[in-house]
């Protein structure tokens, strides 16, 4: 393809999307087809000419998109929102025009101080501590972005694992690192996402997993008598994960009691998890549910989830980046630079080498809403996620089971769990609307998330007249 080609197809690619968006409403939310539905409909190998562009984009229409799941429908409701807007669209577009691999600074200077400026931007805007700051005049952290929360998750634990170590090795220098591992415990709640449990595992360290009080929130004293068992118990605490925002029911941990128990140990490291809760924090009234951040040494909040940014755009801050980059540090020779001493080297925050542009995307989303833009999407999803609160509550079938603070409910009809199950299979089925369901304390609930980015009342009426009718064709043919 050349340029002059590139220009025509991107233009109709272009089209394609904006009557994709205008149209999506009338397909089907999921698709109905059964797996291994795709290979029956494609070659079995690779073709040895190039094909012309029409056969390709034939094939999209009639063979890609009866597979896809639409999670910008106006009737998804299942997960957390799945970040978009038109502006993030052009973000990445550009970002994959440039092509650039920015895991140092001299490797795309700009890719790298964008980035470290964005999350600056945000990191202010979210109200985080001045050390998670890096522009403020004694801060000693900063921000970066990571393709998921899982992945943020994992390095916070890894670098935590690693001042663990570091710690324990002043009384026992002469102890090989891997000794101490059955020594390291790290603590999370019932409610916290598995992407804690999958670090753990990674990492070889034991994890205890604590049960929340009666509104799923993990709470000081659990986590106090935990610690002090295994520590008769010869055991290291070395991380705890908390939670603003469960996945299952958005819940809060309670961070005032459970920070001054880290920060009284001089190896335990507080992580916090606000992978969809985080972005809400933009907003001044919401900021009391993030009471206690300032016991935080990390804290990761997703923009591609409610922050109208496609995926993957995934915040991670530390309070102190040299005990990050402690544990991440690699330095051959074919990826030193002459400015290594006073620029930032993003390789050395996470995992993989290679990097994408991926601020580009963030800043031309917060500068083409502005903070007040995306402060009104949230409240939008949050009214909207309390009017149907409100219409559940009205029909005295159904009952709502968690404290509905941001965009997410979670609702059931009163009885058992197999009428629930029941309920939900069918809508599924139907197509006409797209939930997923949850555990909430002991009971099979339906998670409903506001999650398009012009979501209405209309569509939470509409949606709400989906569940009412096959509530009540289910109980009906319950009836004897
Ligand atoms: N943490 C929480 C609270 C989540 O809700 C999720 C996913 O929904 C995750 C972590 C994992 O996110 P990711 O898919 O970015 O790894």
């Amino acid at each position: 393809m050349d340029v002059e080609e590139f220009r025509e197809r991107g233009k109709e690619m272009v089209d394609y999307i904006c009557q994709y968006m205008q149209e999506m409403g009338e397909r089907r939310v999921t698709p109905a087809v059964e797996p291994g539905y795709l290979r029956k409909l494609l070659p079995a190998e690779a073709p040895v000419k190039g094909e012309p562009w029409e056969d390709i984009m034939s094939d999209v229409d009639g063979k890609i998109m009866p597979g896809v799941t639409h999670w910008q429908h106006p009737r998804f409701h299942a997960y957390f929102p799945s970040g978009n807007s038109y502006p993030s669209i052009l973000g990445d577009m550009l970002s994959d025009a440039i092509g650039c691999i920015g895991f140092s600074w001299a490797a795309s200077p700009a890719c790298t101080e964008l980035e470290t400026i964005v999350m600056d931007w945000l990191g202010k805007a979210i109200g985080l501590p001045e050390d998670f700051i890096t522009s403020t005049p004694k801060s000693t952290g900063g921000g970066v972005i990571q393709s998921s929360a899982s992945e943020c998750v994992l390095v916070s634990m890894l670098a935590a694992r690693n001042q663990a170590i570091n710690h324990l090795k002043k009384s026992s220098p002469d102890v090989d690192d891997s000794a101490f591992l059955p020594r390291l415990v790290a603590y999370c709640s019932q409610e916290s996402h598995s992407c804690v449990e999958k670090a753990a595992m990674i990492l070889l360290v034991k994890l205890r997993i604590l049960d929340p009080d009666e509104n799923c929130s993990l709470r000081g004293e659990t986590l106090r008598k935990a610690m002090e068992e295994d520590e008769a118990a010869g055991l290291v605490p070395f991380f705890v994960s908390t939670t603003l925002g469960s996945t299952a029911c958005c819940s809060f941990d309670n961070l005032v009691e459970i920070g001054p128990i880290c920060r009284a140990k001089p190896s335990t490291w507080l992580h916090v998890d606000g992978a969809y809760a985080g972005n809400a924090f933009i907003c001044p009234e919401l900021k009391p549910l993030m009471a206690g951040i300032e016991y935080a040494d990390s804290f990761n909040t997703n923009p591609n989830k409610w922050l109208l940014v496609n995926f993957d755009c995934s915040c991670l801050w530390v309070r102190d980046r040299l005990r990050l980059t402690g544990a991440l540090v690699v330095d051959p020779l074919y990826l030193q630079h002459a400015n290594s001493d006073e620029a930032i080297d993003y390789r050395h925050w996470g995992i993989p080498l290679s990097r994408r542009f991926r601020s580009l995307k963030l800043w031309f989303v917060i500068r083409k809403y502005g903070i007040e833009g995306l402060q009104a999407y949230i409240r939008n999803h949050i009214a909207l996620a309390k009017k149907f609160e409100e219409l559940v509550k009205n029909d005295n079938r159904f009952e709502i089971v968690n404290d509905v603070r941001l965009g997410l409910v979670c609702f059931r009809l009163k009885g058992c769990d197999s009428l629930n199950r029941n309920l939900l299979a069918t809508i599924n089925a139907s197509g006409k609307l797209h939930m997923i369901p949850s555990m909430v304390k002991g009971k099979y609930i339906i998670r409903f998330c506001v999650v398009t980015e012009k979501a209405c009342e209309a569509d939470i009426v509409t949606a709400w007249k989906v569940i009412n009718e096959h509530a009540t064709d289910i109980l009906d043919s319950q009836k004897p």
